[in-house]
């Protein structure tokens, strides 16, 4: 292995079982959008996190939008979403002609705000234009207070849209993240902690709705002979390819889960002396999947900033990123209305600008964390 052989911020972990599943895919000659693994997949995701059934897609960012489409989101439509994520938790309800609302974090899980949430949820009630969903996303493995935002959200009666993407295999209060909302939603890209290169899963307990969501991602066909549509659809399924990737890499979770969660152990364990680095919260009564590892710099005490570190770190062939721009802060979202944690305070921003995600890869070797730790600790020790 070469010294500097490139240290990614989390490629992808292969079990060594997925190209059985792939064989059997082209001895059977089910090279399609559906077929036996498909089928699997789907029954061993929704076992795995404990829902009622689970509908197999070509991404996490289809899924968000199946789950919109089904919840009736369609031009005009107000949809709240977390502000501190990816873009893909939100592209989907412009997807739809739907505006969205971004709600601040909360400083524990550092997802959304159920007291932002309130805020927003009693002024659209006031005016008479309450939200068609709310996108809750669990940020880098770690769960939001889904008892709180649940509570707020029923006494409204407006659904949530549990984005689970970064959080499969987490725990919330001992069930599976993603299981909580009336639809959640998984994604397999090739950075995500198991990955099919790039796929999605949609989850509820709502067979019905699932059923629905299987019927709209394959264009929608009506039960006619000829080819008859009423309602526009999609072409949105997983590979039957892909699908047998996924039961490889989904039988291995959990230790990748262990294995991510070892990772920042190891990195807590060496830098956690450092005043003013700060590692993200772990919730009590919540196990994160430590899908990256992830801390923030107190500019007051640490005088070398996360972009710096970045930069430094990019010239040894390490990569490090900061945390994900507030969504509410991108040119793309312009004008759009945003709520706070507190009054003229906003918990993203601050995040966002003294956050920083180390490389936690489950495939990383001790040799190669060290060598993180060591930079780190030189940048910061300096
Ligand atoms: C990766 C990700 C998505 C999108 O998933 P894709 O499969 O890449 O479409 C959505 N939301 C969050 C928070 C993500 O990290």
């Amino acid at each position: 292995m070469s010294i500097n052989k490139r240290i990614f911020l989390s490629s992808p972990h292969m079990s060594g079982n997925e190209q059985k599943y792939i064989n059997h895919a082209f001895e059977t000659n089910w090279i399609a959008p559906l077929g036996p693994n498909v089928d699997s997949f789907e029954e061993e995701i929704a076992s795995y996190v404990g829902t009622e059934g689970a509908v197999a897609v070509s991404s996490g960012t289809a899924a968000i939008q199946l789950a919109l489409d089904l919840l009736g989101v369609s031009k005009g439509d107000i949809v709240f979403c977390s502000s501190l994520t990816f873009i893909a938790s939100a592209n989907p309800i412009v997807y739809l002609g739907g505006t969205p609302v971004f709600i601040d974090s909360e400083p524990n899980t550092w997802n959304m705000s159920p007291r932002a949430l309130e805020k927003a949820l009693k002024e659209s009630s006031i005016n008479r234009k309450l939200p068609k969903a709310v996108i809750v996303v669990n940020l880098y493995g770690q769960s939001a207070k889904m008892d709180e935002l649940l509570q707020v959200c029923n006494r409204y009666n407006v659904p949530i849209i549990e984005d689970a993407a970064e959080s499969l295999g987490s725990k919330y209060n001992g069930k599976k993240s993603g299981s909580f909302g009336k639809f959640g939603v998984y994604s397999f890209n090739g950075n995500k902690i198991i990955t099919t290169s790039g796929g999605g899963m949609l989850v509820s307990n709502d067979v019905e709705a699932l059923n629905r969501a299987r019927f709209l991602a394959t264009q929608a066909r009506d039960p006619a002979p000829h080819y008859q549509h009423s309602v526009v659809g999609y072409n949105y399924r997983l590979s039957n390819i892909l699908a047998g990737v996924g039961r490889a890499q989904l039988a291995v979770l959990d230790d990748r889960v262990r294995a991510r969660r070892t990772i920042f152990e190891r990195y807590q364990e060496a830098l956690g002396h450092i005043e003013g680095l700060t590692f993200m919260p772990e919730l009590e009564g919540t196990m994160s999947n430590r899908w990256l590892t992830t801390l923030t710099l107190d500019p007051v005490l640490i005088k070398v900033t996360p972009y710096e570190i970045i930069e430094k770190l990019a010239e040894d062939n390490i990569e490090a990123r900061p945390v994900w721009k507030p969504l509410h802060l991108q040119p793309l979202f312009e004008g759009s209305k945003y709520y706070t944690h507190e009054e003229g305070y906003s918990v993203s921003d601050g995040l966002f600008a003294r956050g920083l995600c180390l490389p936690s890869g489950s495939n990383m070797t001790e040799q190669e964390q060290d060598k993180v730790v060591n930079r780190v600790l030189g940048l910061l020790e300096d």
